[in-house]
C-alpha cells in the first residue's frame, strides 16, 4: 500500500485544534508531539469540522500548530475526486479524475520537503470522501496516466471555454512533464456561457502589460477574489473584460469531460482527448 503525507489546514495558521475531543495549543505541544490514527475528527477555528482517516501528527512550527496526515494513496485519491468531481458529472468523468489525481499524487511526492503535499490551491484542494467518489478510485485502482512511460502530474481545470490551453500560452513554464496541446472541447464550444467584468484601471493596465497569462490571473485573484477574472481566456476592451471558462485552461477541462461521459465516452476515450499522445498505466 502507498501513503502520503499531507500538510492540512496549513492556511488557517492554528494556534489551537480539537482532534478526537482534545483540545490541544502550540504550548501542550512545545513539548511533545502528538499522534492520533484511525478515524480522526478534527475541528478547528470554529467553522472546521472534517473527518480524516490515516495517521495525523501534530508538531508546532514558529508559534503554530503544523498538522500532517499520512493517508493512503487511494483514500486521498478519493477525496480529491470528491472535491473534484460531483457525482451529476457522470461515473467515467469521475474515473476519469480519480486517474489523473492519483497520477498527480505520485508525480508531485515530495514536493514540500517533509511532506508531500498541502491542501492548498498550492497543492491540491480535498474533501470528506464521498461514496461516488470512493467508487471512482476503487474502480481505478493503480491506474496512472503517462507520457513517455512516465507518469507525470496532469493540470485540470472547472471549465476551458471552447479550447485548451498549451503551458507557453499562459506563460507556465515551471514543473512542466508534458507538452501541453491545445484541443478542441466541442462541449464547451457549443453552449459554455461568456461571463463579463468591469475591472479597475490599475488591473487592465496589469492585464495589457501581460495578457491571457496564469500568472496575471493568479496576480489578480489573490488580490481581488478567484471571481475576478476566471480563466485565461478573455479579451480586453477598455475597463469591460469578455471571457468563457474557468481556472487555467490547461490539460482536462473537467466541463467537457463530464459531458463526454454524458455522450458514453469511457475514462480513457476522455483522458486520450485532453492529453494527446499519453497512455493510461498500470495494473489493478
Ligand atoms: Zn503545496
Ligand atoms: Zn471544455
Amino acid at each position: 500500500m502507498l501513503f502520503v503525507k499531507v500538510a492540512i489546514l496549513s492556511l488557517l495558521r492554528l494556534q489551537q485544534v480539537t482532534v478526537n475531543d482534545v483540545e490541544l495549543t502550540v504550548a501542550m505541544i512545545q513539548t511533545e508531539k502528538r499522534t492520533f490514527r484511525g478515524n480522526i475528527r478534527v475541528r478547528a477555528a470554529n467553522q472546521f469540522q472534517r473527518t480524516y482517516n490515516g495517521a495525523l501528527e501534530i508538531t508546532s512550527k514558529n508559534n503554530e500548530l503544523q498538522l500532517v496526515l499520512t493517508t493512503t494513496e487511494e483514500d486521498l485519491v478519493a477525496a480529491i475526486v470528491s472535491a473534484e468531481s460531483p457525482p451529476a458529472a457522470g461515473s467515467a468523468a469521475q474515473k476519469a479524475q480519480a486517474i489523473l489525481a492519483r497520477s498527480w499524487i505520485r508525480a508531485s511526492k515530495g514536493r514540500h520537503g517533509q511532506f508531500d503535499l498541502c491542501d492548498t490551491t498550492h497543492c491540491q484542494h480535498f474533501k470528506e470522501p464521498t461514496p461516488a467518489g470512493s467508487k471512482a478510485a476503487k474502480e481505478t485502482k493503480g491506474l496512472l496516466l503517462a507520457w513517455q512511460e512516465k507518469v507525470f502530474a496532469p493540470a485540470y481545470s472547472a471549465s476551458c471555454g471552447g479550447r485548451t490551453k498549451t503551458a507557453a500560452s499562459i506563460g507556465w513554464n515551471d514543473e512542466i512533464e508534458y507538452p501541453y496541446f491545445e484541443v478542441n472541447c466541442p462541449i464547451c464550444q457549443r453552449d459554455e456561457p461568456y461571463w463579463t467584468r468591469r475591472i479597475s484601471e490599475a488591473e487592465a493596465a496589469e492585464i495589457r502589460a501581460n495578457p491571457n497569462k496564469e500568472a496575471t490571473r493568479l496576480h489578480i485573484g489573490r488580490r481581488s477574489g478567484w471571481a475576478a477574472l476566471p480563466s485565461n481566456n478573455y479579451e480586453l476592451a477598455s475597463l469591460q473584460i469578455k471571457g468563457r471558462g474557468h481556472g487555467h485552461g490547461l490539460g482536462y477541462c473537467q466541463r467537457g469531460g463530464a459531458g463526454m461521459a454524458k455522450q458514453g465516452a469511457s475514462p480513457a476515450d476522455i483522458l486520450r482527448h485532453y492529453f494527446p499522445g499519453t497512455n493510461i498505466i498500470g495494473s489493478r
